[in-house]
């Protein structure tokens, strides 16, 4: 990837709610921001962001008749390409924060020179789909096993599947997936969902859902492809093979911060610390900011990201005008 010579005002990496939002603020301020949008991959980057996985929106305010996510997510793209922000799909693969302007390479990360400088740099990188860990659920990853039931639904008409975890993602999941399973198994580790409410009582009215209570999958089987799994009951220990041609995991996230370790003050799950110096959304970092849910595991909606991409790009902006280039 060739060099670029000129020092951007703002590079933002990442492009989900909060990425775009960003975009879009800081384009209509008149600094041409570039975003680097990441590479589609089922494993690390999710151009457009966690909603580019789900189906309906239907708590993002603005639409009584909810939104595809999907759709939502161009349409941010499109918002801030509008006011001209610039979009690359690529990957980030190295930043250097110590000193300015901050350099960020794409493409080889061992190139002596960066390919980008920045005055500013927005963290919006996100976070991904946690797995079980067992040896077989990465050797069927795409046969069978599936973080995303928007993509993969399609591919299970008629049969029997299960979805592993208690919160509104499991829930969700099951619920999109009875558009073409046969049955949906929602195996729980407890005997209590996390999920909210109102998807619980979805759930629970849907005649082609099942609860697996205080139960964990032991082994996922099959050859080519999933077949059955092995799931423990936590109180009795007793191994029952539940046979499914699907499996969707559906247990929660971890933040995209491998890029930053060691540069920008984390906690211990990794998730980004913020509020450190000018600005809410200020990393240890003086114009480095980070929003979205790289840097929130509380709230963790679009809305909340995308206004937390509003405040990081205000705060850039700020920063910008208050540290002018040395001389
Ligand atoms: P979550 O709320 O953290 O729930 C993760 C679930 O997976 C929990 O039920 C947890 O069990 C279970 N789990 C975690 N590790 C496990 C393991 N190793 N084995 C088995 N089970 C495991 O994650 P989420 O459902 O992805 O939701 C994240 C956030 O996004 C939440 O704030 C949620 O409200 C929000 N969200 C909202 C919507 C919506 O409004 N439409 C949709 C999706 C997500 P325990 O309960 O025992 O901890």
């Amino acid at each position: 990837m060739a060099v670029d010579d000129d020092v951007r005002n703002v590079i933002i990496i990442g492009s989900g709610p909060a990425g775009l939002t960003a975009a879009i603020y800081t384009a209509r301020a008149n600094l041409a921001p570039l975003v680097l949008e990441g590479e589609p991959s089922s494993t690390s980057d999710q151009p457009g962001g966690q909603l580019m996985l789900t189906t309906d929106v239907e708590n993002y305010p603005g639409f009584p008749q909810g939104v595809l996510g999907p759709q939502l997510m161009l349409d941010f793209r499109e918002q801030a390409a509008r006011f001209g922000a610039e979009l690359q799909t690529v990957k980030a693969t190295k930043v250097d924060f110590s000193s300015r302007p901050y350099g960020v390479w794409v493409g080889d990360p061992d190139a002596p020179e960066p390919t980008y400088r920045a005055r500013t740099v927005i963290v919006s990188t996100g976070a991904q789909a946690l797995m079980l860990g067992l040896p077989n659920e990465q050797r069927l990853l795409g046969y069978g096993v599936s973080t995303c039931a928007t993509c993969d639904g399609f591919f299970f008409r008629e049969q029997d599947i299960a979805v592993i975890g208690g919160g509104d993602s499991a829930i969700e999941e099951a619920i999109f997936l009875t558009k073409f399973a046969r049955s949906v198994t929602v195996i729980h580790r407890r005997d209590q969902l996390r999920a909210s409410k109102i998807m619980q009582d979805r759930a629970r009215a849907n005649p082609k859902i099942t609860f697996l209570w205080n139960s964990i999958v032991e082994d996922v089987v099959g050859d080519a492809k999933v077949e059955a799994l092995h799931v423990r009951n936590v109180l009795t220990d007793e191994i029952t093979t539940l046979p499914v041609g699907g499996l969707f995991v559906a247990i929660g996230h971890v933040p995209n911060t491998d890029l930053f370790k060691g540069l920008l003050t984390m906690e211990d799950s990794g998730y980004l610390v913020t509020g450190l110096g000018e600005g809410a959304t200020s990393t240890n970092v003086e114009g480095v900011f980070a929003c979205g849910d790289v840097q929130d595991h509380v709230y963790r909606q679009a809305v909340t990201a995308a206004g937390s991409g509003c405040m990081a790009a205000i705060d850039a902006e700020r920063w910008l005008e208050n540290h002018p280039d040395p001389d």
